[in-house]
């Protein structure tokens, strides 16, 4: 009966009161379809790297950082469907779309030997300032959906971002290795020694933010590292 409740009167009472939209293409989808239109559901671009030994991310990370691994899920294209759901994800106070996003990610990394390996998951820190005022971090809220999947646990408070660092988005290359130099600086080191650790964040553009960050825990602590971002975009 409840069953009955929920597929045939629920769903469309709430398809009525609360329109939901793909969080890709804006088009109406029903309340029970999750968060994207079947179509977007299966044009995700997603790069498959988290199989590939030498893939984009790994090299873009190698020549900063000693990874062990490096992947992003997706493709971030401008105007594009991945675009669109990080915007929300950041501007559109909708944590809940880094979460999914954080789910894809850990369903598909989990078939790999590397993503198994990992102890802990350690998001990238933001500024306390930039988190008051957005309400969340939305690398802590992918970390939040890779470990809803793995079951590996967050440590969100082991490495600090000391400095509130300008957008890096109109900055070039060489500006934007020295505007997030030193940004961060390492807390619990003693939580992370030994680890195998996966340093999660939103988009790898030239990886000066992941490099920073990974190279204050690298710096303090005996651990490895491995990178994972949601997209990877072209710089
Ligand atoms: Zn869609």
């Amino acid at each position: 009966m409840l069953q009955f409740l929920k597929t045939q009167v629920y769903y469309p009472v709430l398809d009525l009161l609360f329109p939901k939209y793909c969080i890709a293409c804006e088009t109406l989808i029903s309340a029970e379809a999750g968060f994207l239109c079947l179509s977007c559901k299966h044009t995700l671009p997603y790069t498959d790297m988290e199989k590939m030994e030498e893939n984009v991310a790994q090299i873009r990370m190698l020549t900063k950082l000693p990874v062990q691994f490096a992947a992003s899920l997706l493709y971030f294209i401008d105007a594009g469907m991945v675009r669109a759901m990080l915007h929300k994800l950041k501007y559109h106070n909708r944590p809940e779309i880094g979460v999914y996003l954080g789910e894809l990610l850990g369903q598909k990394f989990s078939a790999q030997a590397w993503f198994r390996s990992v102890d802990a998951i350690v998001p990238v820190p933001l500024h306390a300032a930039k988190k008051a005022k957005r309400g969340y971090n939305q690398s802590e809220c992918i970390a939040e959906g890779i470990a809803n999947y793995s079951h590996k646990p967050i440590l969100a408070n082991v490495i600090k971002r000391t400095r509130n660092t300008s957008s890096q988005t109109d900055k070039s290359r060489k500006e934007r290795m020295d505007n997030v130099a030193d940004a961060f600086a390492l807390r619990r080191a003693k939580q992370i020694e030994g680890k195998h650790i996966l340093l999660v964040d939103d988009v790898l553009t030239t990886g000066a933010t992941l490099a920073s960050c990974g190279s204050s825990i690298l710096k303090e602590a005996n651990c490895t590292l491995s990178i994972a971002t949601v997209a990877i975009a072209y710089h």
